[in-house]
């Protein structure tokens, strides 16, 4: 007979799977379930992956798992294979990425949550119940007024063994509760034009089949609307949707709108929930009982029990991307999921990425394009204010200052975008020129006047300020500005209007976002100051002007992306100004106002700043025309990373066609106390690039360079510090 070996992934730090033997008593645990199985000393959680009959481990070795903990498989094969291709992909251990793809409580070996019921009381309490027993009689009561779920926080401690005496006087029933509970019915929407019905038919024609599609429509087009309609007919065939948004596109607004438009239940995943909420979510979506799921990037691994269609919003936004620990593309990995799953994937943006676009260019995407807004809503004038001409004070030029005065006037909202919070971003010495620099990084400290503190914004240190230059003695002086500063600014500026402010700083507490931005839309505030936080998915129909403080920060950038991302924040911020009836302006503030990329946006719009762009991409061999890895390594020592990354290179041969550059220090070289460095791989073609960091791969614990240097790979990193 052959033996079924458990192939298994463990959150440990080794690429490879596990092989296990079955469990000695009990049935085989699936692929996609989970068990506890001994390792070394511990007694982790693993998810079986496979299984197979062969093992490279002597069988007489091999050990039986502990315990299985699923009866049934919580991921079904395409996602099993996704967390696979992840890990082979973003050079990652499979333990690791199935960590990710869990939320908290499963990893910890913790049940699924059970489906919950609903109590529903045959009547009030008797008199005699009230003084014979009266915690009973309490709940009894309470379920009388309306029945509860199994879940509801309302119900007392202790009530299962209450609710257990209850029902077995058939006093009350545990129903489960109906699928369609969270069903109503659906609000509809506006007539869809022209452009907008022949995108949405286009993806309706594809469900059931993996296609994957650019939705390139302007700021406020009526992509929302497309997903809506392509939602609702996903829905009306029993499909599910999974919609994946950044971080600060994931509004209340949004998932309401959803939920109203669709009259279905929508389930939620984003890293601010509890652990419990998240499991929850995570299994109404696993059970179907959620018709549409919206969360950010780490849920592109949820299961779906019928998944139809996904939907990556924004799909240019950085912050799809993980920065930390499994650093993948969410983007990315829902173009696979849909190929692997054989589901059409919707990418929509008014500022598509270069990447995405050369794919609609190439035919591998279709593309759906949406030239207007709807409605007759036209898109805003811009205009370049030369800030050689008109010089900034606290970054407001008299050309601005005049345009807000008569736009608040005329009753519009202002808009002004500055991505540089605090009140000012250094502290110059007025005598020797001493400015106040971080003592673990390469960086200035930002000085934020409201809390009287300087603060890095690279690793968090925060310090007093120091009465006089620590060099000379002489006086300090913020110098150049951020959103503080803007703020006090136009406090002077604008006495009678109320200013609201939304950066990370003034949005530290729970729900002060929504609170915020509830101000502007009610039309209490009149000027939001913000920074990126607030360039897009927001809709402010009463916003006439938008003013860009410094468009220069992004002109200049070391990295070859910066233009790109440059264009698509003005793009974003421009779209917030005249959304509804009222004509919107934008006022863009820089020293270079002949810039090819400006100029560029300004005649030809975001499209043909890419077509330049792209060009420009194409004859250095950058992204999209090359692919790239980063092998990083930081150490608390200087040199050591160096070194480390120059034996690495000593020590392998790089496969033909794929280019190593370097080592060289990190553009900020040292930061929250370690010193950086960095290898760079490039590569017109994927597979070489992959060969590549394979062999690169082994070393990180070979080399006796190795020591004190921790390290790891970037796979098509979006910057390149
Ligand atoms: P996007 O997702 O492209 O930013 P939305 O779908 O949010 O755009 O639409 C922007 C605004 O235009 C919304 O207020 C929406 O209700 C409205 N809208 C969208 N499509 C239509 C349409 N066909 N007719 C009228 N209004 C529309
Ligand atoms: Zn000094
Ligand atoms: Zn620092």
């Amino acid at each position: 007979m052959l033996l079924t070996i458990l192939k298994v992934a463990i959150d440990a730090p080794l690429d490879t799977l596990f092989d296990y033997l079955a469990p000695e008593t009990g049935p085989l645990p699936p692929p996609g379930s989970r068990v506890r199985v001994p390792f070394g000393r511990r007694r982790p959680v693993g998810l079986v992956m496979a299984h197979g009959e062969t093992s490279e481990v002597p069988v007489e070795r091999l050990k039986p798992v502990l315990e299985t903990l699923d009866t049934a498989p919580l991921f079904d094969t395409e996602l099993l294979r996704l967390i696979a291709w992840t890990a082979r992909y973003y050079q990652a251990a499979p333990g690791g990425v199935a960590a990710t793809a869990m939320p908290a409580p499963l990893r910890q070996g913790k049940p699924l949550p059970e489906p919950p019921a609903r109590l529903v009381a045959r009547g009030p309490a008797p008199d005699a119940m009230h003084r014979r027993a009266p915690k009973q009689a309490a709940l009894l009561d309470l379920l009388a007024a309306r029945p509860r779920r199994t879940d509801d926080p309302d119900l007392p401690p202790g009530w299962r063994a209450g609710a257990a005496r209850l029902a077995a006087r058939g006093l009350v029933e545990f129903e489960t509760e109906p699928l369609a509970a969270a069903w109503a019915d659906a609000i509809a929407g506006p007539p869809l034009n022209a452009a907008q019905s022949t995108a949405a038919a286009a993806i309706v024609a594809d469900l059931g089949r993996f296609s994957a599609r650019l939705l390139f429509g302007v700021t406020g087009s009526g992509k929302t609307e497309i997903y809506l309609t392509a939602a609702a007919e996903c829905l009306r065939r029993g499909l599910q949707v999974l919609v994946l948004v950044p971080e600060i596109g994931l509004t209340p607004q949004l998932v309401q709108r959803f939920a109203s438009r669709l009259g279905a239940p929508v389930a939620v995943l984003h890293s601010g929930l509890s652990a419990t909420d998240r499991l929850v979510a995570w299994n109404d979506a696993r059970s179907g009982r959620a018709a549409v799921v919206i969360g950010t990037r780490s849920a592109v691994f949820v299961p779906l029990a019928r998944p139809g269609l996904i939907v990556v919003d924004e799909e240019h936004d950085p912050s799809l991307r993980q920065h930390e620990g499994l650093r993948y593309s969410a983007r990315d990995l829902a173009v696979m999921r849909a190929s692997l799953a054989e589901l059409p994937v919707v990418l929509g943006s008014a500022t598509p990425s270069l990447e995405t676009l050369r794919h609609a260019r190439d035919g591998r995407y279709s593309l759906s394009l949406l030239p207007d807004r709807p409605g007759g809503a036209v898109q805003p004038r811009v205009t370049l204010v030369d800030l050689r001409r008109h010089p900034a004070v606290e970054g407001l030029s008299a050309p601005l200052l005049q345009s807000m005065r008569s736009h608040l006037e005329a009753g519009g909202q202002v808009m002004l975008f500055l991505n540089r919070r605090g009140f000012a971003p250094a502290l110059f010495c007025t005598s020797c020129g001493w400015v106040a620099e971080c003592r673990h990084c390469d960086a200035r400290y930002t000085w934020h006047r409201r809390i009287q503190r300087l603060r890095c914004h690279h690793c968090g240190d925060e310090t007093g300020l120091p009465a006089a230059c620590l060099q000379c003695g002489a006086d300090l002086r913020p110098v150049g500005e951020g959103t503080e500063r803007l703020e006090d600014a136009l406090a002077r500026h604008f006495p009678a209007v109320k200013i609201a402010r939304i950066d990370r700083d003034s949005t530290r507490q729970r729900g002060a976002v929504e609170r915020i931005l509830d101000d502007v839309r009610d039309g209490h505030t009149r000027i939001l100051i913000g920074t990126q936080m607030m360039a897009k998915g927001h809709d402010f129909p009463e916003v006439t002007l938008v003013g860009v403080v410094n468009a220069d920060q992004g002109l200049f950038g070391t990295d070859f992306r910066a233009g790109e991302r440059l264009a698509q924040t003005l793009v974003q911020v421009s779209g917030r100004a005249g959304r509804a009836e009222r004509p919107g302006e934008v006022l863009v503030q820089t020293s270079y106002p002949e810039h090819p990329l400006l100029q560029c946006l300004l005649s030809g719009g975001y499209e043909a700043f890419a077509e330049a762009a792209l060009e420009e991409r194409r004859t250095a061999g950058w992204p999209p025309y090359s692919h790239l890895a980063i092998l990083r390594a930081e150490a608390t020592r200087p040199e050591r990373a160096m070194t480390f990354l120059a034996a690495c290179r000593r020590a392998t041969a790089a496969p033909e066609g794929v280019a190593v550059l370097g080592p060289a220090p990190a553009p900020m070289e040292k930061r929250g106390g370690r010193w950086r460095a960095q290898l760079l791989l490039q590569s017109a073609e994927r597979p070489a690039l992959h060969q590549a960091l394979a062999a690169f791969r082994g070393l990180a614990t070979d080399l006796p360079e190795a020591r004190g240097v921790r390290c790891f790979f970037e796979v098509d990193p979006q910057d390149l510090f």
